[in-house]
């Protein structure tokens, strides 16, 4: 017998459409290219959202069509999630810091309908526009006079304000089926092509219920927000789709992300809760430290995509009185997986207790499943010592790549690997030990980089480190420190540093200074470029 209670349909649209109405006058605010910034609300974006919804049907986009964007965390992008998942269509989110190659790569493998730009990637469009031949016009996200004037560009070129101009809102949203695709985000894979990760509209939306849970990121309509993660990662961690479903103000940084803009807009905003990754703190810490500045709005920051050291989560609560919510999760995983929150047997922890506890990467929010298991897929204790591979499940889960048919990551009852070793403790805490590609098997033994790394930033001269895997004759592999220094600070203070912190049999063969290390286009420690420049370096 079936239940009684309606079919509605967890449609994108829905979300806009309830803080459009009911929280209308709440402020979103927009920062653009030089800075300056541009305040609207709920009410007044969702009429723009319609009238977009309008202009792509007269572009004839269709259910299933999907349309780029290579864009900041800006309105227009917001409208674009909407608009464009609203209608159907599928927003197919950029990384534009990516190569090219990879670039041109992606818009082709997701035959791109549309791209939609920012001014700042104009030019890269324009070189690269014989080469996406789906794509059958670039909107450029701004007005008419902006647009420089490019003759060697082979499509046609609109502004996104023409766009939208004298057309009229939408007036109902089409109703389709909750699991038709939303959006897209390519993984940007170190090795091999970029993989796309298709969301739907159901695994969106329940995402984005379990993300504003108190045992998530605990947000509500009293909350100002402001993502940082790019909304070309992951959907910006679905941060904008839970402002919008709780009404809550949101702020979108645009893409000045150093330590000054950051902190500008954090107090100027009153923001109250954030999230990015290590890298942006890294940072903002640096500016408050040299301008002696201190955060006094911001209560929590979620923390995720590498490693949150220790030394990141006591300087946020010890000097700005900031909660850091550790998460962890990945483009396939919508991507919330574990959130790092504390039960009430931790009520009576100490500081230093708390802030150990804190450096896990969580346990499963509701809906999600974890599980380790070794290279035979035979299931490993949760012991919280034994390490193997990390396998997740749920229903914001990805099941399969797009374009893809066969894929060994995926089962069949709904497990993906996630290529990352941790541990999980008896509570169901988690610990990233490291990514499978990065491990370091010593003599057989695995070393963790990732803890070595984290111990290694505590010290106070150090700003940032990296530790990988370089070919030993004896051990195999061997660990080498790659460190950026905050001050001078010699390898013999850091080995003294590390010396009652980590076993012998870790310690790195050598510690090497550099001006600074090579990231990935979302922030992360190139470890491939280092390992390709190093991999020899205590052979030869
Ligand atoms: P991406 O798909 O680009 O978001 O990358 C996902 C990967 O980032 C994961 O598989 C992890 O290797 C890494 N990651 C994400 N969050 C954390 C975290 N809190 N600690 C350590 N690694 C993380």
């Amino acid at each position: 017998m079936l239940g009684l209670m309606s079919d509605q349909q967890l449609l994108i649209s829905s979300l806009i459409e309830h803080s459009g109405k009911y929280h209308g006058q709440t402020e979103i605010v927009d920062c653009d290219n030089d800075g300056k910034i541009y305040k609207t609300n709920y009410s007044d974006t969702l009429v723009r959202v319609k009238k977009l919804a309008n202009s792509l049907k007269n572009l004839n986009v269709n259910l299933g069509d999907t349309i780029g964007t290579l864009a900041w965390s800006n309105l227009r992008h917001l409208e674009l999630y909407y608009g464009v998942s609203g209608i159907g269509a599928i927003c197919h989110t950029i990384n534009p810091r990516l190569f090219k190659e990879q670039i041109i790569y992606i818009i082709n493998d997701a035959k791109n309908k549309l791209l939609f730009v920012d001014l700042d990637f104009f030019d890269l469009v324009v070189e690269i526009s014989n080469e996406i031949n789906t794509v059958e016009h670039i909107v450029v996200l701004g007005k008419k006079e902006d647009i420089p004037n490019k003759k060697n560009i082979s499509k046609k070129v609109i502004a996104y304000e023409d766009l939208i101009e004298n057309v009229n809102a939408l007036n109902e949203w089409p109703i389709f089926s909750e699991k038709t695709a939303s959006s897209l985000c390519y993984t940007s894979g170190t090795t091999g092509n970029p993989k796309g990760v298709l969301y739907s509209h159901r695994s969106t939306l329940i995402h984005t219920i379990a993300a504003a849970n108190p045992d998530s990121f605990n947000l509500s309509s009293l909350d100002v927000i402001m993502p940082i993660a790019p909304m070309f990662h992951a959907n910006a961690w679905g941060i904008p789709y839970v402002a919008t479903m709780i009404g809550a103000k949101l702020v979108l940084p645009g893409r000045h992300l150093d330590g000054k803009s950051i902190y500008n807009l954090l107090e100027r905003e009153k923001v109250t809760f954030t999230a990015a990754v290590p890298t942006i703190w890294l940072m903002l810490f640096q500016f408050l430290e040299t301008e002696k500045k201190k955060l006094n709005h911001l209560k929590s920051c979620a923390i995720g995509g590498s490693a949150c050291p220790k030394v990141m989560i006591e300087n946020f609560a010890e000097k700005h009185d900031v909660n850091v919510i550790h998460a962890w999760g990945m483009t396939e995983t919508s991507p919330l997986g574990t959130v790092n929150r504390p039960l009430n047997k931790h009520k009576e922890f100490t500081k230093e207790q708390k802030y150990e506890l804190a450096t896990k990467q969580g346990r499963p929010v509701y809906g999600v499943d974890i599980k380790i298991k070794d290279d035979e897929r035979n299931d490993l204790p949760r012991d919280g010592k034994t390490a193997g591979n990390l396998w997740v499940k749920g229903p914001w889960i990805c099941k399969g790549y797009m374009n893809i048919i066969e894929s060994d990551v995926h089962t069949k009852d709904g497990w993906f690997l996630t290529g990352d070793v941790a541990n999980i403790d008896e509570d169901g805490y988690m610990q990233i030990t490291d990514r499978v590609k990065d491990v370091i098997k010593s003599g057989g033994e695995w070393i963790s980089t990732i803890e070595i790394e984290n111990i290694t930033v505590a010290h106070p001269k150090v700003k940032e480190a990296a530790v990988i895997g370089v070919k030993h004759k004896k051990w195999d592999e061997r660990p080498l420190l790659l460190v950026v220094k905050s001050e001078e600070v010699s390898k013999e203070e850091v080995y003294e540093f590390l010396a009652d912190k980590i076993a012998k049999w870790w310690m790195p063969d050598d510690i090497l200074f550099l001006n600074e290390l090579p990231h990935t286009a979302t922030g992360k420690i190139r470890k491939v470029d280092l390992k390709t420049k190093y991999l020899n370096y205590l052979i030869n």
